[in-house]
């Protein structure tokens, strides 16, 4: 992570612009551009609809003021313009971008669009210096302005709904068009399941099967059909028979997903209308078509397209005002949950790559290219919808699933996944009601397959509390395992989770029955768990938060007022932060980095200046700790004191709102992948005949195991999170594009 210094962009101007398909998250990711760049003392000039603005000049090209971006952050679509220009795929066209952008000064440009766009910008920066030397040629260009700019210095983010780039592992706008077809599955599954219906949804990617793929396990549908994984020949009597058998063990309805570019194995095109008719076929079953189209691409942005399009637009700017002569620009995304620099030409190369793979055949290397987890998920949703045919064996080992905690959105999930796949994996699935509390009293059963099919929205199924096991409780809680012959304990939840096991793991000794795998998977709307960059619920919740702060704004149009808003998460800032991030906070309060009276008096001096400038809202974002006494109450009356007649002030605390709702799509998908890989441990361990207490998580590449001994390392225990918090290095993204954050790190 690059740090700010302040005076990096001084003398130097940005072009920026979207090309190409929509996306939404690509107006955060230019709000950011424009606002880091002025932080830093730059430029930033629109070149308006796409390539064409650049090739147009004129007012094809325009400066872009701070103002200028404000209230973009939570709209879709791309508020600059976006064209598909046939002149810049021609070297002409591109000779006259290149001439208006000189005419400005810009020889930097940041290109925010698909596979499609980048290549164009990759032709542009190859070309420069041709392109400047006929310009000189022509008498078009001055010998000291071609002098003074030989290199075209860029930068290129990925704005695509379908998350087709090789080596990203999100594009700009995927989250939020996944968001848009869960929410149609989610309506889908309601009408199909009063009337016993079966649905086929057509969702778009082009030759992608990510959106496919991903919403089939996010909307709990039970047939996908891809074109990395072209099905077998005979597959439309498989298919039937596959959902046949999933009616068989209780389901109400089928739904069946098709990508936009599916194929089978000799590239004939399998279309959603096809589907249905193989369905429809021998039955008089009612079968219907949903293409979901346009709506895929458009709405407001997630939370996640909002922070994390943010967080490319600083280090899009970053990149654009440090590289140095003859260096090469990159395409910037998250690759393992890092920000990443890919060389654009190889990033392009590798995606365009892809149909060819698929054309002739070569699957294993089309889905490798996709990531591992792309095959780990297709893997799971395999295995997921597939109703197992054998009998439980009576010696088969005993998995008890318990939640512990807080609330966490997704939690079902997590459970219903642990349990189906569990069975399909030979083991005997129990459910434990109400947490520790109903572990010490022995509230233990066994869970079939069919029994789980409606643990999906929010909420907990199994029952949950806020305890953990008391000295007291241990001689009830082991002789419950032992009466239950519990071979392996998988515990979703938060903190209450993690210390509950690992008090038990301190125990084993005295208390045989302790003597079993104990796995921990992080589920809590905080975020403040060890051992994963991110919990089951956390995304769910800063969709609210984001949701909410969208319509306090809304609410404040009329007037001119500050808004003070806190957020839950304990002492851990994340909540508060990415919310912040995500809603367009002036200001974020977090326990991290603390508040001063002196804080306070820059506060109110600063949002003084802004009303006395003309300026309307401000937004303030309070993490619930951070400081006992500087209360939101607090903070909002001194604003209002101290801004007189300027401007009013609201406070807004948002409370356990956080904690409700449907899980997002992530957090579906998140809570499957943690789940499946939780019962992964349980298996190896048994393998191994090993009884270790861990803890699971996303950590770099994959989800990896921790034990949980390492807890007190990697766990501050008095603040209740983790040591070191990966968000933190946002700071001064926040710093940049907020214009009030003191830049302290
Ligand atoms: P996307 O960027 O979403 O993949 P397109 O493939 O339509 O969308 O590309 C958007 C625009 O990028 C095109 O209309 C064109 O202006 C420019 N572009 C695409 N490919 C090239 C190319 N090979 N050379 C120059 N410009 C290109």
């Amino acid at each position: 992570m690059t740090q700010i210094d302040s005076t990096i962009g001084v003398g130097k101007n940005i072009g920026i612009l979207t090309s190409g398909g929509d996306a939404p998250g690509m107006n955060a990711a230019v709000r950011a551009v424009v606002r880091t760049a002025i932080s830093l003392g730059a430029e930033v000039y629109a070149c308006y609809e796409g390539y064409q603005g650049m090739i147009d000049g004129g007012t094809g090209i325009g400066k872009l003021a701070w103002s200028d971006v404000g209230s973009i952050l939570n709209m879709g679509g791309t508020a600059i313009g976006t064209f598909r220009s046939a002149d810049f795929r021609k070297r002409e066209g591109r000779v006259k971008a290149t001439k208006n952008l000189l005419e400005r000064d810009i020889d930097r440009l940041i290109v925010i669009g698909g596979n499609g766009s980048l290549t164009g910008l990759d032709t542009l920066a190859q070309e420069w210096s041709e392109n400047i030397a006929q310009l000189v040629a022509e008498q078009q260009l001055s010998a000291e302005v071609a002098a003074a700019h030989p290199q075209l210095f860029f930068a290129g983010l990925v704005g695509s709904i379908d998350n087709d780039l090789v080596g990203t592992d999100n594009t700009i706008g995927a989250d939020s068009a996944l968001h848009r077809i869960v929410d149609a599955i989610n309506s889908l599954t309601s009408t199909a399941a009063s009337h016993q219906r079966s649905f086929v949804v057509e969702v778009m990617g082009r030759n992608c099967g990510y959106l496919a793929l991903m919403s089939a396990i996010a909307g709990g549908c039970d047939y996908a059909l891809i074109p990395e994984m072209p099905p077998e020949s005979g597959w439309e009597k498989q298919m039937r028979e596959a959902l046949a058998k999933g009616r068989a063990a209780g389901r109400r309805h089928s739904l069946v997903v098709v990508a936009e570019g599916a194929t089978d194995r000799n590239q004939n095109p399998i279309s959603s209308e096809y589907v249905c008719e193989i369905l429809k076929h021998d039955t008089d079953e009612d079968v219907r078509v949903t293409k979901l189209g346009h709506v895929q691409r458009g709405g407001t942005p997630s939370a996640y397209d909002r922070w994390a399009s943010t967080w490319l637009g600083y280090e899009a700017v970053m990149s654009v005002l440090t590289q140095k002569p003859g260096s090469t620009g990159k395409v910037i995304g998250f690759h393992n949950n890092k920000v990443s620099y890919f060389p654009l030409a190889e990033a392009v190369k590798q995606t365009n790559s892809m149909p060819e793979l698929i054309a002739t055949g070569r699957y294993d290397e089309a889905v490798k290219l996709r990531g591992s987890s792309f095959k780990e998920m297709a893997d799971i949703f395999t295995e997921l919808v597939n109703p197992p045919d054998a009998k439980i064996a009576a010696n088969a080992k005993r998995v008890a699933v318990l939640h512990a905690g807080g609330l966490a959105p997704g939690m079902n999930v997590a459970a219903k996944t642990a349990i189906r796949l569990g069975i399909s994996r030979g083991f005997t699935m129990l459910g434990v009601e109400d947490g520790f509390v109903g572990l010490a009293e022995g509230r233990i059963s066994e869970f079939a397959w069919e029994e789980v099919e409606d643990w999906f929205a929010g909420g907990a199924s199994l029952g949950l509390r806020r305890a953990t096991p008391k000295v007291e409780d241990f001689y009830a809680i082991n002789h419950a395992l032992d009466a239950n012959r519990v071979d392996a304990l998988l515990i979703i939840g938060g903190w209450d989770a993690y210390e509950g096991a690992r008090l038990m793991n301190e125990e084993k000794s005295r208390y045989p029955a302790f003597r079993i795998p104990i796995v921990c998977v992080p589920a809590s709307i905080d975020n403040n768990l060890p051992g994963s960059t991110i919990s089951i619920g956390a995304d769910t919740a800063l969709n609210v938060i984001a949701e909410a702060i969208d319509r306090i704004k809304m609410s404040g149009h009329a007037a001119t007022r500050a808004f003070v808003v806190e957020t839950m998460g304990g002492y851990c800032g994340y909540l508060a932060a990415m919310g912040g991030l995500s809603g367009g906070a002036e200001r974020i309060y977090l326990h991290e980095e603390g508040i001063t009276l002196a804080d306070l008096e820059r506060d109110v001096r600063l949002i003084n200046e802004m009303f006395s400038s003309g300026r309307k809202l401000f937004l303030a974002v309070r993490n619930e700790a951070a400081n006992p006494l500087y209360s939101v109450d607090f903070i909002a009356r001194l604003l209002e004191e101290e801004g007189g007649d300027l401007f009013d002030v609201r406070q807004a605390i948002l409370g356990h709102i956080q904690q409700g709702g449907d899980p997002t799509p992530y957090d579906r998908l998140l809570a499957t992948r943690l789940a499946a890989s939780a019962l992964q441990v349980c298996a190896d361990q048994f393998k191994n005949k090993e009884a270790e207490a861990a803890y699971i998580g996303i950590r770099g590449e994959g989800v990896v195991r921790t034990p949980m001994s390492r807890l007190a390392e990697e766990f501050d225990l008095n603040f209740k999170r983790p040591k070191r918090q990966w968000w933190l290095q946002l700071l001064p993204v926040i710093s940049a594009v907020s214009g009030h954050q003191p830049a302290r790190r």
